[in-house]
């Protein structure tokens, strides 16, 4: 042996002056401040938004499809052991993303772009790469806002209002940057050199799980050659903005390829034409509450709202509110919030208490959305809730209209955890959409009934729904 050595050391020089082999490009795990459960928190935060705001496609036998590919390439050692899942979403644009930890979404439009499994296994090794890379997590522990951004992170208990001088508190801030999972996500925007890494670390995943690598770059430079032609797919702008050119990506997989072990590459289920025709018969998407209770984009505030009040026109209703109180998502993906300061309090991780204002989103009872039925998804929600609230008494519900539509009020009285006064009056009101049951939560102390009671009349009688 320490002759062989000796032998490698006198002909290392030699070497030297010879022509310089090539090298394999190294890629590196990014370092990050976030510890690699934070990591899932935050993954598993986003989520639960994602699938807030959109729907995720209940079919057997995609899903089952999707897994095999992406637990496939799961076990490879460039997955970096995350625990991967995989879920079709319906949505005809052309994307594909994974959170860090290792949720991943794959868009209907994806599929409907793809020409072969190899192509879809591509995009998933490419985005699985990202979270294997911990390009997300880098990215969020550089963001000095991240405490606020994700309310999950050391956020200590405290009211969720405007500070003293007005500014803009927690939940407006979050109401600016929170909502909304986009390409301009710090989770889904990254720069040239991740991307490259991403396809390098991503061949690299391809070939160990038996599918031919060329195909991920082959896939995204058909996918950016396609712009401007008929074959353009929908929302190939976007997905250039979230996957920016990296110069010729076929190239320098083909360079990385070189070092790649001999192998055949037949790894496949055979069933993708099964999938392409599955996906033509999949129905447009239903939009979701999610998204339902975001601020519509561009809107206009309605002119006939009462004064002294602030419009908020969301995507799935209107409702008007004392100009005085916030309007705002506490956490990414959870209920709306319209509270006066002072009026909502995060307790701890689990979520937010309303102790005087308004709070507005969708129940989606038991049996799914389509089932909803005004007075028995009323009692099921009011169960739900008691079902977490010992001191939770609802009186019998009353027939009243709500935005001009069939709805019910009933009055509950509860306790909160505000110490001064821990007795609450709540009226619910209840209205059957598409989406769900929409409820509109209105608390109060007893003592300030008096002042309250106007507000919920007037609040009540601007809710206005689209259709
Ligand atoms: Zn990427």
């Amino acid at each position: 042996m320490i002759r062989k050595l000796l032998a490698i050391a006198i002909a290392a020089p030699l070497i030297a002056y010879a022509q310089k082999p090539p090298q394999q490009v190294e890629v590196n795990v990014q370092k990050t401040s976030l510890s690699r459960d934070q990591e899932m928190q935050i993954g598993k935060q986003f989520a639960a938004q994602v699938e807030r705001e959109m729907e995720v496609v209940r079919n057997p036998e995609v899903e089952s499809w999707l897994n095999q590919i992406g637990q496939r390439l799961a076990k490879t050692p460039e997955a970096n052991a995350y625990p991967y899942y995989f879920k079709l979403v319906n949505d005809d644009s052309i994307n594909a993303f994974a959170l860090p930890g290792g949720p991943m979404y794959v868009h209907t439009g994806l599929l409907k772009a793809a020409d072969s499994e190899g192509e879809v296994a591509g995009v998933l090794a490419h985005e699985m790469s990202h979270v294997a890379l911990r390009h997300g997590a880098a990215q969020i522990g550089k963001q000095q806002t991240y405490g606020t951004l994700f309310g999950l992170i050391g956020l200590a208990a405290g009211a969720l209002t405007t500070d003293k001088n007005g500014n803009c508190g927690l939940v407006c801030q979050i109401t600016q940057v929170g909502t909304g999972l986009g390409a301009n996500s710090v989770l889904m925007k990254f720069s040239r050199g991740y991307e490259r890494d991403a396809d390098l670390n991503g061949a690299r995943m391809m070939a160990s799980a038996g599918y031919d690598p060329i195909q991920l770059p082959k896939f995204f430079e058909k996918l950016e050659s396609s712009q401007g032609t008929t074959s353009e797919p929908r929302g190939l702008a976007l997905w250039m903005s979230s996957h920016p050119g990296t110069g010729s990506r076929i190239q320098y997989v083909s360079d990385d390829i070189r070092f790649y072990p001999q192998r055949s590459y037949i790894a496949g289920t055979g069933n993708f034409s099964r999938i392409k025709q599955l996906m033509a018969s999949i129905p447009p998407p239903k939009v979701q509450p999610g998204k339902l209770i975001q601020p519509k984009d561009n809107a206009q505030a309605r002119s006939n709202i009462p004064a002294g009040y602030k419009d908020y026109p969301a995507n799935g209703f209107s409702i008007a509110y004392p100009s005085a109180w916030q309007a705002g998502q506490p956490q990414p993906g959870s209920s709306l919030y319209i509270v006066p300061q002072g009026g909502a309090l995060s307790n701890d991780n689990s979520g937010v208490e309303l102790l005087a204002g308004a709070m507005i989103d969708y129940y989606v009872p038991q049996a799914g959305a389509a089932s909803v039925k005004l007075a028995a998804s009323t009692q099921e929600f009011i169960a739900g809730l008691a079902k977490g609230d010992p001191n939770l008494k609802a009186e019998r519900s009353v027939a009243v209209t709500v935005g001009g539509k069939q709805a019910l009020r009933t009055r509950i009285t509860t306790k909160t955890s505000y110490t001064q006064e821990p007795a609450q009056v709540v009226y619910l009101f209840t209205v059957t959409r598409d989406a769900g049951l929409w409820y509109l939560v209105l608390g109060i102390q007893p003592s300030q009934l008096s002042a309250f009671d106007p507000i919920v009349k007037q609040m009540v009688a601007s809710v206005q729904f689209p259709n």
